[in-house]
């Protein structure tokens, strides 16, 4: 049989790849999906610490938990790894609003530390509230086939939310919570500085963006986000929250949203596939 040569794998692997993301598109774009079902069983990215197992921390990082501020310099004193994981060791530790006395488990955030890409969505719900883990209900397939959509994997974008622990009966978020909570998310940023951040609905894009706008004017614009008055502006992108995606499946709403990740793909130089959607 004739051997490949690796320009030939190479240019199979492509297609094959480009084969898959038309295939998650016309997923999106056709896919059948409830509001409701269990938690899904995604692959934790790597340094993810469960919840139900105390995190094996290095000791300065341990140290580093108990601060209220945390001073970091990455690639000085810390890794954009370990930054992370005292920011969420903290988060976990944290009742500084009720919430934390109602959670079953925070939900700090996971995925990658060098993520060219935050998705911020508004609180956890009840799957993430029980795994303390961000988007793993149904809305959380939705988004992960979205990111497949854009080629990319779960694992290669960062994944998280506004408020870091459940509002009961997720009502929407007090201005006292959001006020307690705001500095974790901004940490985050600050130490991921990714180049686009996807704000998931009217919640994230109002918190971010400090606006009362709905999220149907603010999407499909580049907005400004900065994490403090002297940081440079990171490119924000609001769009509609998979859930609300789900409830109202419409092929308008779906066009919508991958009309909002193509320019995203467009900011980060990703290749967009030719397919075509058609206007309803
Ligand atoms: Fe702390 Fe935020 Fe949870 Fe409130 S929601 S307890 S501020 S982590």
């Amino acid at each position: 049989m004739k051997r490949l040569k690796s320009a030939d794998m190479s240019e199979e692997l492509n297609l094959k790849r480009a084969i898959e993301q038309l295939l998650e598109i016309d997923a999106f774009f056709t896919g059948d999906m409830a509001v409701k079902g269990p938690a899904l069983n995604f692959p934790e990215p790597a340094g993810f610490v469960s919840p139900a197992s105390p995190a094996q921390l290095p000791a300065e990082v341990k140290q580093a938990v108990s601060e209220p501020v945390i001073q970091y310099k990455i690639g000085e004193n810390m890794t954009k790894t370990q930054a992370l994981e005292i920011i969420a060791e903290q988060v976990r530790a944290c009742r500084a609003c009720p919430l934390g006395s109602t959670r079953l488990n925070a939900v700090p955030g996971e995925g990658d530390p060098d993520a060219a890409i935050v998705f911020v969505g508004e609180a956890p719900g009840a799957d993430e509230d029980s795994t303390g883990r961000p988007f793993v209900g149904r809305a959380g397939k939705l988004l992960t086939d979205i990111i497949a959509a854009m080629g990319l994997k779960r694992e290669q974008v960062y994944i998280c939310n506004t408020l870091k622990c459940r509002p009961p009966g997720n009502r929407d978020p007090l201005p006292s919570e959001k006020d307690a909570c705001r500095h974790f998310l901004r940490s985050q940023l600050d130490i991921i500085k990714p180049k686009v951040i996807v704000a998931l609905g009217s919640h994230a894009a109002r918190e971010l963006l400090a606006t009362d706008e709905a999220i149907g004017k603010l999407r499909g614009v580049f907005q400004q986000y900065k994490t403090s008055p002297n940081a440079s502006p990171i490119k924000l992108m609001p769009t509609y929250h998979p859930a609300y995606l789900l409830r109202n499946y419409s092929p308008d709403n779906r066009r919508r949203v991958w009309e909002d990740m193509q320019l995203v793909m467009a900011e980060l130089g990703l290749k967009i596939p030719k397919k075509q959607v058609e206007k309803e």
